[in-house]
């Protein structure tokens, strides 16, 4: 068997948030450029992607270290929930930053 060369849309989100965080642990240099390469196939995933990043940074942001591991938790299962339907994957950057100021 030969080893994944490509990733699919499940897979990505499977590990988006090692992706993100361009965790070496997580991942391996390999397993970084699969994932980078769908993201240039995948206009879906790479917005997704430029969310996850965006909602870390306001997380990392002053103004939200109150909260910021529950705000993570439901965070993270928005975007999920928002992400993964059927094969079409639905996602708004706007309706998640509005959900994100109306916590
Ligand atoms: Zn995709």
């Amino acid at each position: 068997m030969s080893e994944i060369e490509s990733a699919d849309c499940k897979e990505f989100f499977d590990r988006l948030y090692e992706f993100v965080d361009g965790d070496q642990g997580a991942l391996d240099q390999k397993q970084l450029s699969i994932l980078e390469q769908h993201a240039v196939e995948c206009s879906h995933c790479a917005d997704a992607a430029d969310v996850e990043r965006h909602l870390r940074q306001l997380l990392r942001s002053a103004c939200m270290n109150r909260a910021p591991e529950g705000l993570r938790a439901k965070l993270h299962a928005r975007l999920e929930e928002i992400s993964i339907s059927d094969d079409q994957v639905s996602f708004s950057s706007s309706e998640t930053v509005v959900y994100l100021r109306d916590n």
